[in-house]
C-alpha cells in the first residue's frame, strides 16, 4: 500500500497519493449524481475531502517529525481513500517513545481545531455550524469546517482500535507496565472487536469507508500482533532446548570408520570424543566424509578432533547462533552450571529460528 503520485517532500520526507485514492471523488461524484447533485455542488463536495486530506497529511507529519526526534526515519506517506500511512521504519520498542510518536498525529488535529476556533472566537463570529458546515467558499465556512473536521479526526484516531493511534496509545501504556507481546495482545483483542463493530456499523449505517476501515484494521492488527508475537518467541527461545544429548561416544583410538559407521547408523552430525571420561573434542560428520574419500579409514579419529568452545544453556539461540556464525562454528558444547550436557548444533539453532521466523 505505498508508493504512487509523488506530491512533494517535506523534511526528506515524501507524500505520495496512491492511486486507489482516486476512488474517493470517483465516489464522490457517482452518488452525488445519483442524488441529483449539480456540478458546482459535486466540485465543493471534492474541496471539502481535499482539506479533510491535507489536516490528515500534516497529522501524518505529526507522527512522522515525532519520529524524526527520536532517530526513526519515515520512508513515506502515502494518502488512502481510507486515511493516511506514514511508513516509520520502525516503531520504536520503548513504550514512551512510541507513546509521544503516535499522540502526536491526533495532538496535530486538537491544534489545528484550536486555532481554527480561536480565530473565529477573535473574529467574534459565532459558530453557526449547520449554516455554515459545508461550506468553505467563505473564510468563516472554512474556518468552522476546520474546527469540526480535525475534532472529528482527533476523537476517531483515539478509538483504541490497534494499530490505529488509539489503540497504539492503549498497546503503549500497557507496555509501561506489561511486556511488549502481552500489551500487544491486550491491544489487539480490542482492536478486533472495535474492528468487527466499524465493519457493522459502517455495513448497516450506510458507510462503506468505515467497514473498509474495519477490515483493514482487523488485518493490520493480526500482522502487527503475529510479528511482536514472532519477536518474543525467537527472544524466549534458549540454547538448551535444542541441545542434543544421545550423543556418539567414542575414545580417541577409534577408527575414522567405525565413527562412520556409528554416527549413520544413528543421523548425527558429531560424534563426542572422549577419554577416560575426559572429554577431548568433537569430531564433525563432514570430517569424517573428507578422510574416508581420502583413503583414511583406518586411521584413528584423533587427528580429527575438534576443540569447541562451550556455552551455557541459558543463553539465547540468536545470540549463540549468531556468534556461530561469526566465529565459523558449527557446533558449540551446551553447559549446565559449568558441566557438559550435550551438544549444540548450528543447523539444530537455523532450524528453530527458521521456523519461529518465517522468511
Ligand atoms: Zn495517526
Amino acid at each position: 500500500m505505498r508508493g504512487g503520485l509523488p506530491l512533494f517532500r517535506f523534511r526528506g520526507i515524501r507524500v505520495f497519493l496512491h492511486w486507489s485514492f482516486l476512488l474517493l471523488p470517483a465516489y464522490i461524484a457517482f452518488t452525488g449524481f445519483s442524488e441529483g447533485h449539480t456540478w458546482s455542488e459535486i466540485l465543493k463536495e471534492i474541496g471539502l475531502i481535499l482539506v479533510v486530506f491535507g489536516c490528515v497529511v500534516l497529522h501524518e507529519f505529526g507522527h512522522a517529525l515525532t519520529a524524526q526526534r527520536f532517530g526513526v526515519n519515515t520512508r513515506d506517506i502515502t494518502l488512502l481513500p481510507i486515511g493516511g500511512v506514514a511508513s516509520l521504519e520502525r516503531m520504536p520498542e520503548d513504550p514512551k517513545q512510541e507513546f509521544w510518536i503516535t499522540v502526536a498525529g491526533p495532538l496535530v488535529n486538537l491544534i489545528i481545531a484550536g486555532v481554527a476556533f480561536a480565530i473565529l472566537a477573535i473574529a467574534g463570529i459565532a459558530m453557526v455550524t449547520t449554516d455554515l458546515l459545508g461550506d468553505i467558499s467563505t473564510g468563516a465556512g472554512l474556518l468552522t469546517f476546520l474546527v469540526t473536521v480535525n475534532i472529528g479526526l482527533f476523537l476517531f484516531n483515539l478509538i483504541p482500535a490497534f494499530p490505529m493511534d488509539g489503540g497504539r496509545i492503549l498497546r503503549s501504556l500497557l507496555g509501561m507496565w506489561l511486556p511488549r507481546e502481552k500489551a500487544t495482545r491486550i491491544a489487539t483483542v480490542i482492536g478486533r472487536i472495535l474492528a468487527v463493530g466499524f465493519v457493522f456499523y459502517g455495513l448497516y449505517s450506510g458507510a462503506p469507508f468505515l467497514a473498509i476501515i474495519g477490515v483493514f484494521i482487523f488485518m493490520a492488527a493480526g500482522s502487527e500482533a503475529r510479528a511482536v508475537q514472532q519477536k518474543a518467541n525467537v527472544q524466549a527461545l534458549r540454547v538448551g532446548q535444542r541441545v542434543r544429548t544421545d550423543l556418539v561416544k567414542m575414545t580417541p583410538t577409534a577408527t575414522v570408520q567405525d565413527a562412520w559407521n556409528a554416527m549413520t547408523m544413528i543421523d548425527h552430525h558429531v560424534v563426542m570424543v572422549s577419554d577416560q571420561g575426559l572429554f577431548r573434542g568433537l569430531v564433525m560428520k563432514e570430517d569424517l566424509r573428507m578422510a574416508l574419500g581420502e583413503g583414511g579409514g583406518t586411521s584413528t579419529i584423533v587427528a580429527l578432533t575438534r576443540h569447541v568452545p562451550s556455552v551455557a544453556v541459558e543463553e539465547t539461540a540468536m545470540s549463540v547462533y549468531q556468534r556461530m556464525v561469526h566465529e565459523n562454528l558449527w557446533a558449540m558444547m551446551a553447559t549446565s552450571n559449568g558441566a557438559i550436557v550435550g551438544v549444540v548444533l548450528r543447523v539444530d539453532l537455523e532450524k528453530a529460528l527458521g521456523t519461529l521466523v518465517p522468511q
